[in-house]
């Protein structure tokens, strides 16, 4: 929240809206859900820049008219978010490599009155393999579980990291086989399987490094149906992109079956983080958006318990 101070007292620059504050913001619908506004002002104050992030709901049918309020705006910069990760590339001046490949935007940078479309998401989750579980993805074999757009982003990722193999596993084989088909041409050397649930048997998932689930399920406390961890080696570690709730029905199994694995909130953070590069040419502060999930993470845990 930021305040403008009381006569007599002290003008602190990070706290007060002038003129020129640069305005940056998320559009999605709904929107209400969204930990980016946290994480966001949290690291525009701790680098003190004069900047402002704001939700947007734009509901899908307004999308076109709302890129062109935010360029009638100059809002310096946005983010992305679902349902309009797709929708939104051809009113964009210009795309990014990163969000070619992975066919969607997550973020968009107003160079000039041009806005250009960037995909942080694919990257994210690289930092937080690294960082979360340790895992170095060149020469990886990888099971990569979902098509749709997440997915998409993390096989462009994964890709681009080097991977030896990724086996796409998907409820619907054809969606699977279109997304690894659209990767083959670029990368012939990654070896790219697909498989419907359960992972057919010649897949060898005791030779896979690392499970990620690219999918919603777990969300609403499912679980992957036809996805046995037993079947991976005990050196296989496992992802689960969904955050939400924190430990989901993939990582309570991963955990019993003595496996190393970690939730979506580094990549979330690692998205945000990559996205504020873009923006303000410089990276936040060391920890500040994680510090600041983790302080609205508790003081929700607080007011739930009144
Ligand atoms: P999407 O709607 O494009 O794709 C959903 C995928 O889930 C599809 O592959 C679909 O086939 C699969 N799926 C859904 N219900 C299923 C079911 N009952 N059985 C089998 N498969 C099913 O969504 P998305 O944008 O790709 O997001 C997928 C997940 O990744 C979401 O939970 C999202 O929150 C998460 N995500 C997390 C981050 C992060 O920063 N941690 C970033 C992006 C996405």
């Amino acid at each position: 929240m930021l305040f403008l101070p009381l006569p007599g007292e002290p003008m602190n620059d990070k706290s007060v809206i002038t003129g020129k504050t640069r305005i940056y913001g998320i559009i999605g619908y709904p929107v209400t859900h969204s930990l980016s506004p946290v994480m966001q002002n949290a690291a525009l104050q701790a680098a003190a820049v004069d900047g402002l992030y704001v939700p947007f709901a734009v509901e899908p049918d307004q999308l076109a008219t709302a890129v062109s309020g935010l360029r009638a705006l100059q809002v310096c910069g946005f983010n992305v978010t679902i349902p309009h990760k797709t929708s939104i590339m051809p009113l964009l001046d210009e795309l990014a490599p990163s969000a070619v490949q992975a066919g969607a935007v997550n973020t968009v940078v107003n160079q000039g009155g041009r806005l250009i479309g960037h995909n942080t998401d694919g990257d994210g989750m690289i930092i937080s393999l690294a960082k979360d579980l340790e895992c170095g993805i060149a020469g990886s074999k990888v099971v990569l579980v979902g098509a749709g757009g997440a997915a998409r982003g993390a096989l462009a990722a994964f890709c681009r990291a080097g991977v030896a193999s990724v086996i796409v596993v998907n409820r619907t084989l054809q969606i699977a086989d279109d997304l690894a088909n659209s990767f083959r041409a670029c990368y012939p050397q990654v070896k790219l399987q697909v498989s419907t649930l359960p992972v057919q048997a010649e897949l060898a998932l005791s030779e896979v490094d690392l499970l990620v689930n690219a999918t919603s399920l777990g969300m609403a406390g499912e679980k992957i149906e036809g996805l046995s961890l037993a079947l991976l080696s005990g050196h296989a570690k496992v992802y689960d992109m969904v955050y939400n709730p924190t430990l989901t029905p993939l990582l309570s199994d991963a955990k019993k079956c003595g496996l190393k694995a970690a939730n979506g909130i580094g990549m979330l953070v690692a998205q945000g983080e990559l996205a504020f590069k873009l923006w303000h040419g410089m990276s936040p502060d060391e920890g500040v958006m994680q510090e600041a999930l983790s302080c609205f993470y508790a003081t929700q845990q607080r007011l739930d318990s009144l």
